[in-house]
């Protein structure tokens, strides 16, 4: 079998090893290529070492708590080539008015697990506090898909979402929590609306059901990071495919049916011809690669918003940082105004980020909410973060390392209605026998749910679903 895969970020790259793997168990003739529009491979993923620096483009992480991340790592064999964070400094915080306030203990996400520490937070007035503990009572909900920033509303109250749920939903969709759609994106939250009731107490029995941190011997954190950096998976992925299989700098501007074969052409003259073809590019760009074989599903591609964001990286001398860095990082309200959506104290969260004596900050701005901030240049954005950790953390001095990198529309917006949208999309494709979608534009916008998404493409391609 001929199988043609066109992307080559982590969700192809996932695609094209797992078609192989398949391949392998069943004794089965394949030949595999892939096709990636840019001059290297790895898409949002990139990783750059400089002056003892390692520095995070994209992704600095993966989630362990879905599997499909950590267990393609385990059939790779490089587990032991991941590392944890440290969770000696396992907190986050909101910056507020000027001040970093830490998030409670034992909140999860959306809500609060803890009495005390949330009790004696700062981060909440007496009457937010009165009215997320509202949720104890009030009844369920009973729309079938609704914003999260709804949801949260409705359940914990105005200052809960303002000061929690909207800026930890923007350091990982980058979107108004009014815009997404909760069903998509915190199904976990619906669910335990629906089975519990009661946010607060539905995570609290499930706090006390689940082991306390350090006796399980839970060998991963939550998130887990490579010790070289993310683009390890992608060199890794990258080595198992055959020889000659990756194409790069040509992009596929077209799939089209040839009898029952497929064949994808691309802008500089290339020509792909395949028995099955998993498409694992952005949904914008893969609403053009099938817009003369379905115009109806090129416009349910077309219309998933996509948001634009760029990481700041800043390395200093660690003298120069007067802030304990007592943290992972913080993350800033939209109400607060600011270019950051969010920092993340990357020497401080994972081992070996910055040389002795040195420190790793990391800025995270533009997002569906502050699309504005990117059309500065690249000093404009320098000196905008800049101005900011030195509000926030005291940071004056230079920096010794600075490093802007843009991901124009690279992330995907899951809005109200997502997940039917998706299953038109699913029902659409599946009329179109041989051919097989991934990404992160569909069930899940992290490095695990691609992965899932690449595999579950390529099981679809050899007929092993
Ligand atoms: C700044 C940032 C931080 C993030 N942080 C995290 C994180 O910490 N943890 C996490 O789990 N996720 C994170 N994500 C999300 C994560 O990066 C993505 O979910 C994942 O990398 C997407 O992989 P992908 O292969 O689906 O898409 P991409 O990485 O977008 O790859 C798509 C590939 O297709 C290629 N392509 C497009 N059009 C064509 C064409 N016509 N022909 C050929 N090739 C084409 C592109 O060049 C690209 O290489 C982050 C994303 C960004 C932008």
């Amino acid at each position: 079998m001929r199988l043609l895969v066109v992307g080559g970020g982590v969700t192809g790259l996932a695609a094209a090893h797992r078609a192989l793997e398949v391949a392998r168990e069943r004794a089965q003739p394949l030949e595999l290529t892939l096709v990636e529009a840019r001059e290297r491979l790895g898409g949002t993923i990139a990783t750059e070492r400089a002056d003892g620096f390692l520095l995070e483009s994209g992704p600095d992480s993966f989630l362990s708590e879905k599997p499909w991340a950590l267990a393609l790592c385990r059939r790779l064999g490089v587990e032991d080539r991941l590392t944890r964070t440290d969770d000696r400094h396992r907190r986050t915080f909101v910056w507020r008015r000027g001040r970093l306030h830490p998030l409670p203990e034992g909140f999860q996400l959306l809500a609060p697990t803890r009495l005390r520490p949330f009790l004696t937070s700062t981060l909440f007035s007496w009457p937010g506090k009165l009215r997320m503990a509202l949720d104890l009572v009030l009844p369920r909900g009973v729309a079938d898909d609704e914003s999260l920033g709804a949801f949260v509303r409705r359940r914990l109250g105005t200052e809960a979402l303002d000061r929690v749920a909207q800026p930890l939903v923007a350091g990982i969709y980058t979107a108004d929590p009014d815009d997404l759609s909760l069903a998509a994106t915190m199904p976990r939250f619906l669910e335990l609306e629906r089975r519990e009731r009661s946010l607060v107490l539905g995570l609290w029995r499930a706090a006390r059901r689940a082991p306390q941190p350090g006796t399980s011997g839970a060998r991963w954190s939550l998130f887990v990071t490579f010790q070289d950096g993310m683009e390890d998976l992608i060199t890794t992925l990258a080595g198992r495919l055959p020889a000659g299989a990756t194409v790069l700098k040509q992009r596929v501007n077209g799939v089209e049916r040839v009898g029952e074969r497929w064949r994808a052409s691309t802008a500089e003259g290339g020509r792909f011809e395949a028995d099955r073809v998993i498409v694992a590019t952005e949904s914008h760009a893969t609403a053009r690669l099938v817009r003369y074989l379905d115009p109806t599903l090129a416009t349910l591609l077309g219309e998933i918003p996509y948001a634009s964001a760029a990481t700041v990286s800043l390395g200093y001398r660690r003298a120069d940082v007067p802030h304990p860095l007592d943290g992972f990082g913080f993350v800033v309200p939209r109400s607060e105004g600011r270019a950051l959506l969010a920092a993340t104290f990357s020497s401080v969260k994972y081992p070996g980020r910055a040389p002795e004596g040195h420190a790793l900050l990391r800025g995270f701005v533009g997002g569906a909410l502050n699309a504005g901030i990117l059309d500065g240049d690249d000093a404009v954005l320098l000196t905008r973060v800049r101005a900011e950790l030195r509000e926030a953390l005291g940071v004056v001095a230079e920096p010794v390392l600075a490093r802007v990198a843009r991901w124009p529309a690279s992330m995907p917006q899951y809005r109200v209605g997502h997940l039917a949208r998706v299953e038109t999309i699913e029902r659409r494709v599946g009329a179109l026998p041989g051919l097989f979608l991934g990404g992160g534009a569909y069930r899940g916008v992290g490095i695990a749910d691609c992965v899932r998404s690449g595999e579950t493409a390529a099981d679809g391609a050899l007929g092993a679903a």
